[in-house]
């Protein structure tokens, strides 16, 4: 799968697509509506069919909603569907359900066989024909497209494909284990680590002077307007940066690496551990990143169970130091008095654990046998 990023032309036509997010987020919050009373009628889940049933026929007699295609009405209840069952599956860890969304706020659409026709540099969507800046070709039979705005009032259009990728994995026969931090983004079981970039604490002041600019403007004047794009620009700046970082980051992992083993995430009793910082960090989105690489180059990722003790063991001689807080960095195995380092030691269990689940027929890795 390919996925293709093209910027809209500002155009005031784009109006159109606007109101189409704006009404895709009205069927939003109905369906988010109608699964909160659903369960507190019957104290079950809404079947996703059941709901599009329900949904299919109030969109025929209503004209707003009707400005939104079939096929993304469905992505939305699918979207919908996926969101509360990884809730029930995962709320012990932090995952939260679906919730109501400003239209304001609500970001995208997506079409899947219908509703859109690529044109040369232009896309035909419902009736209406917008051009882009085409930077390169689009290869492959197209999956979705979806139609995005952005907070400073860009659009975007996402193109996926079935293209396969041309990039395919050279077999190195590395292992390494990795522990996630605050100030070492990734602790390497074999030694390089990764140091966190800390794109918005580093921009702190830039930021804070920009908001005190967009305060002092009086809310909803011209002025006002043109401080909150630049803002929201700043922001998305931000974001750009650390997604160009992190996408580096797993490519230079894959090429390194032909199994990686991680920590299973447990967000929620991370933001406990380290507060606010967590979102720049910006672990799930680096796992997701890294997976999509992976499965390009054809490299595996291990994940240990989030109960599993990769802190506490000695890497030594396996004795567990139940003692050790947190604030101990380093510290000294009671039973073999091996000197460890916290976090290097705990990628080393990390490592070891994740290679000693594996079946490791299933993994094609010269050297594996060596190190487990
Ligand atoms: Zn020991």
């Amino acid at each position: 799968m390919k996925t293709y990023k093209f910027k809209l032309y500002s155009h005031k036509r784009n109006r159109y697509l606007k109101r189409i997010i704006n009404a895709s987020a009205s069927i939003w919050n109905h369906c988010i509506a109608l699964h909160k009373r659903y369960y507190s009628m019957f104290g079950k889940h809404l079947n996703k069919f059941q709901l599009m049933k329900h949904i299919a026929k109030l969109r025929n007699k209503n004209s707003y909603w009707k400005l939104v295609d079939a096929q993304a009405v469905q992505d939305i209840s699918d979207r919908i569907d996926k969101s509360y069952k990884l809730f029930f599956k995962h709320h012990e860890r932090g995952v939260r359900p679906p919730s109501f969304c400003k239209s304001k706020k609500y970001k995208s659409f997506t079409l899947k066989q219908t509703g859109y026709k690529l044109i040369g540099n232009k896309i035909r969507i419902g009736k209406k024909i917008y051009g882009y800046y085409k930077s390169r070709e689009v290869e492959g039979k197209i999956k979705t497209v979806t139609v995005k705005r952005v907070s400073t009032g860009d659009m975007y259009i996402f193109i996926v494909t079935d293209a396969h990728s041309e990039s395919i994995g050279v077999v190195t026969g590395q292992i390494a284990g990795f522990d996630f931090g605050l100030k070492t983004f990734l602790t390497n079981s074999n030694g390089s680590d990764i140091e966190s970039p800390l794109f918005l604490l580093k921009a702190k002041k830039q930021l804070r002077k920009l908001s005190q600019q967009l305060s002092s403007k009086k809310l909803g004047s011209k002025n006002w307007n043109k401080a909150r794009i630049t803002l929201a620009r700043f922001h998305q700046n931000i974001t750009d940066k650390r997604r160009n970082w992190l996408w580096k980051l797993s490519h230079k992992l894959c090429d390194t690496y032909d199994l990686m083993c991680f920590e299973t995430l447990n967000l929620k009793g991370m933001q406990r551990l380290w507060g606010k910082k967590i979102g720049d960090l910006a672990f799930g989105s680096f796992l997701e990143i890294l997976q999509t690489v992976a499965a390009m180059k054809g490299k595996k990722i291990e994940f240990v169970g989030q109960w599993f003790a990769s802190s506490k063991l000695c890497s030594s001689c396996g004795h567990k130091h139940s003692e050790l807080h947190l604030r101990d960095r380093t510290w000294v195995c009671p039973k073999c008095n091996t000197r460890h380092d916290r976090d290097k030691n705990a990628a080393i269990n990390i490592q070891r654990e994740g290679t000693s689940s594996l079946n490791l027929d299933t993994v094609r890795l010269p050297l594996v046998a060596s190190v487990a």
